[in-house]
């Protein structure tokens, strides 16, 4: 599917989820949909609202909030907490995919496997209908590392 084509579809589900639940359809909320559908990876609430500005789109903090717990309960995005802080990420036709996440900086990175996904889809869960799932693992980026394997030296050094 091409990205014009999501943006359509999700704003027609959009459409359809405000109309049934006798929420208003205004154009900020729309303009908020389409930001969210051009972001690639994730995002928090306050990036959210600075990527709005930068697009001279006068929203408030409590438009951009509720417009994003309305996209949750139509579920055209997921929210992650990463390291505590909330994050989100469009979830309409995206691939199933598993987090990174560092504990020094908050880095996220995604990654696919296989054999996690034919486990968890040949996985029988009694009363219970799996319908996403998302692996998080925690640890240290390339990055911090090697910061702190430098830091690590230097302490060293003026022992
Ligand atoms: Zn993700
Ligand atoms: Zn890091």
């Amino acid at each position: 599917m091409g990205n014009t084509d999501i943006q359509e579809k999700v704003r027609q589900i959009f459409t359809d989820y405000l109309s049934r639940n006798g929420h208003r359809r205004t154009p900020e909320r729309f303009a908020i949909l389409d930001k969210i559908y051009s972001i690639d990876g994730h995002f928090s609430v306050e990036q959210l609202l600075h990527e709005m500005e930068a697009m001279k789109f006068r929203v408030s903090r409590a438009t951009v909030y509720n417009t994003v717990t309305l996209l949750l309960d139509a579920k055209l995005i997921v929210r992650h907490s990463f390291n505590n802080s909330a994050q989100y990420e469009k979830s309409y036709n995206t691939q199933t995919h598993h987090h990174l996440i560092c504990t020094e900086c908050g880095r996220v990175s995604e990654f696919e496997n296989k054999g996690i996904k034919g486990i968890i889809e040949e996985s029988k869960f009694p009363r219970f209908t799996a319908m996403n799932y998302s692996l998080y693992v925690y640890g240290i980026c390339s990055n911090c590392k090697r910061l702190k394997t430098i830091r690590m030296k230097k302490q060293n050094k003026s022992k």
